[in-house]
């Protein structure tokens, strides 16, 4: 495990609500192994590697394990929180089971490895669930500085798309323009997340991967792409090109989906259920007859992972709360001919929905 340098102090706040969740489930023992849970509740950065390193947290009580080679450094970033350290030699696991022995139900971290996981369930005789119903819980609904931060990771991610157009498109592969794109992403995000630039036929695929095809005067571009801030938040914006004259049809599927794809931004309110703005959306494609060619759910939360709580598809019935942040990103993808997709960051705060990805949503030309 690496502590990085650019870490605080354990979140306390945060882990007081997550007791206050296991209370209120019945749940006697979480145990979080370095992963994003782990950097929201502790602040601090963590590289999973073989030993383990957990945060442990019961109803009333938390405290980190390390290995003692790491008990500095832990000790340096935490040092108002108890640090058990372990030697080679040690059990970490019976360790653990040593100071809460008389624990029946254990939430571990969903991301946990099955090595830590194995062990865990060899020295505690309780029931094991996941911790991600507390996490989803907890880090779907940001507060006004991760509004912040995303708010500003997505500004990053529009000044990409703004410039675009200045990228040669004809000619080239998918693969150089990503390449042109991906070092533009780099300037203001920490790491680049994916680049998809999927031209022609290929836009028909929602997930492409960039390749050797040379895009040509008159393709489609979809371009969706992302990157993580230092401090930890993720953008994600999808627009769809076209190098020089676009086809009329295709023109005209692409504002019914720009309608389509305003209505869910419109439409994206407190307290309406995530699976109804879905619906809302899918139906003006249907409606139009694209509703076939929306091959996925309308989108997805966003914060320290691109994806995660609240999923915005048919089945969640989950109400839509103040603080989440999604994608609203409906698209078409018509086999063999080509695809589109629009995609903004929308965060419900306050009495208003803010949208991060607030510009022109028009087909963009490129040359
Ligand atoms: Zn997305
Ligand atoms: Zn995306």
């Amino acid at each position: 495990m690496t502590y990085m340098p650019n870490s605080g102090n354990l979140s306390s706040q945060r882990i007081l609500n997550a007791q206050q969740m296991l209370a209120e489930r019945n749940i006697d023992l979480a145990i979080i192994t370095p992963g994003i849970n782990y950097r929201y509740l502790t602040n601090q950065r963590a590289v999973a590697l073989e030993r383990l390193t957990a945060l442990v947290i019961t109803q009333s009580q938390y405290w980190l394990i390390v290995p003692e080679l790491e008990f500095n450094q832990a000790r340096e970033f935490h040092n108002e929180v108890e640090i058990i350290s372990w030697r080679e030699t040690d059990d970490p696991y019976s360790m653990v089971q040593a100071r809460t022995p008389n624990s029946k139900v254990i939430a571990l971290d969903e991301k946990m490895p099955f090595f830590h996981v194995e062990k865990f369930q060899k020295v505690f005789s309780a029931e094991f669930l996941s911790f991600s119903p507390i996490s989803d819980a907890m880090r779907s609904k940001k507060s006004d500085k991760e509004i912040q931060e995303l708010t500003r990771v997505s500004a990053a991610i529009n000044a990409v798309h703004l410039s675009i157009p200045e990228i040669n498109f004809t000619n080239r592969t998918e693969l150089a323009v990503a390449k042109v794109i991906e070092s533009m992403i780099r300037e203001e995000h920490e790491t680049v997340d994916f680049v998809i630039v999927a031209s022609g036929p290929n836009s028909a695929n929602p997930h492409h991967q960039p390749g050797e095809r040379i895009i040509q005067g008159g393709d489609v571009v979809v371009i969706d792409i992302g990157g993580t801030s230092k401090s930890g938040y993720c953008s994600d914006c999808t627009r769809t090109y076209v190098v020089d004259n676009p086809d009329p049809e295709f023109v005209k599927d692409y504002e019914i989906l720009s309608v389509a794809q305003n209505l869910g931004v419109s439409s994206a309110k407190v307290g309406i259920t995530a699976e109804s703005l879905d619906k809302q959306v899918r139906d003006h494609l249907i409606a139009n007859d694209l509703g076939q060619w929306f091959v996925h759910r309308l989108g997805h939360g966003i914060g320290m992972e691109t994806h995660e709580a609240p999923w915005l598809l048919a089945g969640n019935k989950n109400v839509l709360e103040e603080g989440n942040v999604f994608s609203i990103e409906p698209g078409f993808y018509i086999p063999g001919r080509w695809g589109a997709r629009i995609e903004d960051i929308v965060a419900l705060s306050g009495s208003k929905t803010l949208n991060f990805n607030d510009f022109d949503h028009s087909l963009r030309i490129v040359h």
